[in-house]
């Protein structure tokens, strides 16, 4: 029976009948997969601490959606911050951009938590419920589900449950999911129905969605093509190795003429049936791989035990395969890093530079000034102020020209805690006849009780009684 899908399937979880071909692949241990183990349980240790983990009281990695606050590694980022955001989103694209030009889909096959889970914890945790691929194939064929199966989808409910709360760690502060998770749905409906959400989308994902995820939904799996070149780095087959494909002939057997050659490849299926994509790798690069290296593995054990070299199915690139040098530097390796430490020293230099307290001068809501008799009226200056650092702060106003008039605020001063933003209505009480064509230029000075302050030039709107 050949196990290569049939050439009238187009795509490869697709039967012709347009029905879902279930992937079942076959476990090839191998170099790459212990390799491939140690990064995975690494990075799942990673996920899980990088949300919990403090860096100046702030957890290390949070994209706060009911503050709206992002924080990395101690650093803290509000909407205000928008440039440096941008650049930031920057920085993380021509990363991308750049690994992806050097290494291929590294990052689908070693370090994508979709990958990590599915591979690492789901698929063991499926093989040891429902065995090898072929005893999952007769529970798929089973009228009703049998008692290994629903043990299994159990078990999936529990680590959805896990995963959820990881997933959402990185999006709600823990100390608040703690909260979500232990108390009744009752005092935070809203809260439970995230969690409740997101394990199931998570179930749906792991038990039924998997590879679909990585083949139709994952954007970067669909942007590959225009990341690579010919060097990049990608699993290859070796055609002009491996072909004609065919069985070994028997040791025994006289030697046949040239014509007769056989390639490497002995058609075993080894590197399909280990795919989790379901792909033949010998067709050539296919959006579908995610570079997860199985098929490596499986070929090499073929290789080993009919003594022939490895390497029939490798790193490699499309460069190389067809017969040329490998080039580590080429123009987008060169120009990537260029643009990215640009950005990069523009992002660091911004973020050094940022100031503790947002200013900002509002139009007077209203009338611009109100006449108070006596020949003196009261000019309305509105400003902002956003407290962006990680502690309380009490602000104070004061004129900076006190001999010019007086400022009248309906406060002494202002307390704003971290990351909170207040309008502030302020009057100058001055006489008509400080106005130039309506206007005077007048400066505030702003200060905290942290030592911060800044001097703001204010042009006052009042009559327009000068020259
Ligand atoms: S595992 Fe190797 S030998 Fe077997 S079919 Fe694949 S490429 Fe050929
Ligand atoms: S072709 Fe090989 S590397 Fe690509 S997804 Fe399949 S098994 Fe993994």
């Amino acid at each position: 029976m050949s196990v290569t899908p049939p050439s009238d399937r187009v795509l490869s979880t697709l039967n012709p009948d347009g029905s879902r071909f279930w992937i079942r692949p076959r476990l090839s241990p191998g170099r790459f997969l212990n390799r491939r183990r140690v990064v995975a349980y690494g990075l799942i240790a990673l996920f899980v601490l990088l949300p919990r983990i403090r860096i100046g009281g702030r957890p290390a990695f949070l994209i706060d959606l009911v503050t709206r606050e992002i924080s990395i590694a101690g650093a803290v980022f509000r909407p205000s911050d928008g440039f440096l955001l941008m650049l930031l989103g920057l920085t993380v694209v021509l990363t991308v951009f750049f690994v992806t030009a050097l290494w291929g889909r590294i990052w689908c096959g070693w370090g994508c938590p979709q990958t990590v889970y599915l591979e690492h914890v789901f698929r063991p945790i499926e093989r040891l419920w429902e065995g090898n691929p072929s005893e999952q194939r007769k529970l798929d064929n089973a009228t009703l589900p049998s008692w290994r199966r629903i043990g299994k989808w159990v078990t999936y409910a529990v680590l959805a449950f896990a995963v959820a709360n990881v997933f959402l760690a990185y999006f709600v502060r823990t100390d608040q999911l703690e909260h979500w998770v232990t108390h009744s749905p009752a005092d935070h409906p809203v809260g439970f129905g995230i969690v409740v959400f997101v394990t199931a989308l998570m179930f749906f994902d792991f038990t039924y969605f998997r590879e679909q995820t990585c083949i139709v939904a994952c954007p970067y799996g669909r942007l590959q093509s225009v990341m690579y070149d010919k060097q990049s780095l990608i699993i290859g087959y070796d055609t002009a190795r491996g072909e004609p494909r065919g069985k070994p002939a028997k040791k025994s057997l006289p030697v046949v003429g040239e014509a007769e050659r056989k390639g490497d490849c002995v058609d075993c299926g080894a590197c399909v049936t280990t795919c989790p994509t379901g792909i033949d790798i010998r067709a050539g690069l296919q959006m579908e791989c995610v570079g997860c290296a199985q098929c490596i593995d499986a070929c090499d054990h073929v290789m080993d035990k009919l003594e022939r070299p490895r390497g029939l199915i490798r790193y490699t690139s499309q460069d190389e395969l067809a017969g040329k040098p490998r080039k580590i530097w080429r123009v987008r390796t060169f120009v990537y890093p260029i643009l990215l430490a640009v950005v990069g020293a523009l992002f660091v230099w911004q973020l050094g530079t940022r100031t503790a307290t947002e200013v900002w001068v509002l139009r007077p809501a209203g009338p611009t000034f109100f006449d108070l008799g006596d020949g003196k009226v009261a000019a309305q200056v509105r400003i902002k102020l956003e407290n962006k650092t990680h502690v309380t702060r009490v602000y104070q106003v004061e004129l900076v020209e006190a001999d010019v008039g007086t400022l009248r605020t309906p406060m002494k001063s202002w307390t704003l805690e971290p990351g909170k933003a207040a309008e502030l209505p302020l009057f100058v009480d001055a006489a008509r006849s400080i106005f130039v064509h309506g206007q005077h230029k007048v400066h505030l000075r702003i200060s905290d009780d942290h030592g911060w302050h800044r001097t703001l030039p204010i042009n006052l709107v009042g009559p327009d009684g000068g020259p």
